[in-house]
């Protein structure tokens, strides 16, 4: 018998999983459903337009694609276009790999003004995902506070600052690249609770801070202690050790021959956005950090700018009445089995966590878990699916259509780029007709 298996979601949970599958059944079908036209969640949405080599993990996921037992769903969304149940009764199994496409909230006053866009927007606008084409964050501004101190806030602040020439081998939206490129921005803030030791930059996008060509990082030295101290893994100890080496030598770059400037501001709670309608500022208090937690000194400062961009971290969408941790921001599971022949891996299983290979770790494990414990029985699957959908008049993108896609992208990409990102679903299911 045949083992129907349906993944909601591409993103590299949905991608491992299926691949973990095909790999170890002989005898199943496994289709994955994806709410846009294009696959690959994150990698295409999140990942920084000018690291293309992290987004080359998508040609693995595109041989996963080609197996024989695959089939895509793109421009089919799970709650709008078919149920969680309806997908329970026709498959053996379902696993959601829908990601976390929420911002965590900063919860301060001032948070509904208009130049506040939290990370999953702010980065979504720059990486042309249709659902931010609209975004317009206006640019006419001298400063940008980022708040957070992840690799996502610092993604965001090289973007801001990076020459139109530093970003020409990249796959930045081209409505992003206009807005930018005409800004008069000249500082980048980011904002820590917390302490340099405590920042959780990875060393090589830290370092790539001091290379950019424009942009200089400014880093107070009286900020930086002398050695790490703390108690941490062997690894952790590493990179918080090569961190704090980078961050020293970030000291005195600041000579005034370059006209941007990247802020790292450490031990800086937001406690207010400041302005009218629009963000003008954003107060600050200052902290100290005691057994690892920042703890509020009661002295505050403000600084001025004109766009506040919350990169504090993500939280899944909540969705059919399924069980949510609203803490952790995931689909309460036990170790990726919701219900019945419900199953869930990637950022909606753990949370915002880890690298894309992390997600391989969970894609193996919910494999082994649906191998281990649903037996395949004579349920429609892709048939029942695609009957329902032709019945809903829902027009499913298949993974050739996605590489036609694909191709019309790269035929419209500009000299030394790799492709000219469609912004909006309608562009792309027009490129198939
Ligand atoms: C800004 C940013 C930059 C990052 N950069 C890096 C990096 O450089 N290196 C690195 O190792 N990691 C990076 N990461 C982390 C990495 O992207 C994640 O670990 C990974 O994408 C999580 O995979 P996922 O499959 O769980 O979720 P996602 O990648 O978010 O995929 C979820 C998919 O589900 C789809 N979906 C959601 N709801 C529905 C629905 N109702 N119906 C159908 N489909 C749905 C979404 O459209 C999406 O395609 C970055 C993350 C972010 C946010």
């Amino acid at each position: 018998m045949t083992l129907n298996v349906a993944i909601v979601g591409s993103g590299p949970s949905g991608f491992y999983t299926a691949d973990a599958l095909m790999k170890n059944v002989e005898d199943c079908r496994v289709d994955i459903i994806e709410r846009l036209p294009t696959p690959f969640g994150l990698i295409r949405g999140g990942v920084a337009p000018d690291h293309a080599k992290t987004k080359n993990v998508t040609r693995a996921y595109t041989k996963t694609a080609e197996r024989p037992q695959f089939a895509y769903f793109g421009n089919v969304e799970m709650g709008r276009d078919v149920s969680v149940a309806e997908l329970k009764t026709m498959y053996d199994a379902v696993v959601l790999t829908i990601g976390s496409p929420l911002d965590r909230p900063l919860g301060i006053p001032g948070e509904d003004k208009i130049g506040v866009f939290g990370a999953a927007a702010f980065v979504g606008w720059y990486n042309a995902h249709p659902d931010f084409t609209e975004l317009n964050p206006d640019l006419n501004t001298g400063a940008v506070a980022v708040i957070g101190n992840g690799n996502v806030a610092i993604d965001i602040a090289r973007v801001l600052v990076k020459t139109p020439a530093e970003m020409a081998a990249t796959d930045l939206a081209a409505h992003a690249g206009a807005a930018i490129h005409a800004s008069p921005l000249t500082d980048v803030y980011m904002f820590g609770r917390r302490g340099p030791i405590e920042a959780k930059f990875t060393n090589v996008e830290l370092r790539e801070m001091g290379e950019l060509e424009i942009a200089a990082p400014v880093i107070d030295p009286g900020q930086l202690p002398d050695e790490v101290t703390g108690e941490f893994s062997d690894r952790d100890l590493r990179v918080r050790e090569r961190n704090l080496e980078s961050m020293k030598s970030f000291v005195g770059l600041d000579d005034g021959t370059k006209p941007k400037r990247v802020h790292f501001s450490f031990y800086s709670n937001p406690v207010e956005i400041l302005g009218g309608d629009r963000v003008e500022g954003l107060r600050l208090e200052r902290t100290k950090v005691e057994d690892g937690r920042a703890v509020g000194t009661g002295e505050t400062y403000d600084i001025e700018c004109g766009l506040v961009l919350p990169a504090v971290g993500y939280r899944g969408a909540p969705m059919d009445d399924l069980p949510v941790d609203e803490w952790a921001g995931v689909i309460t599971n036990d170790d990726g089995h919701v219900e019945d022949n419900l199953y869930v891996a990637g950022w909606i299983k753990r949370g915002p966590t880890g690298t894309i290979g992390t997600n391989k770790h969970d894609g193996d494990h919910v494999a082994k878990r649906i191998i281990a414990e649903i037996t395949p029985s004579d349920l429609p699957g892709r048939d029942g699916l695609a009957a329902l959908l032709a019945e809903r008049n829902v027009r499913a993108v298949s993974f050739d259509d996605w590489k036609k896609i694909d191709a019309a992208e790269i035929a419209a990409a500009p000299e030394g780029a790799p492709r000219c990102k469609f912004a909006t679903i309608a562009e792309m299911l027009a490129s198939l007709d």
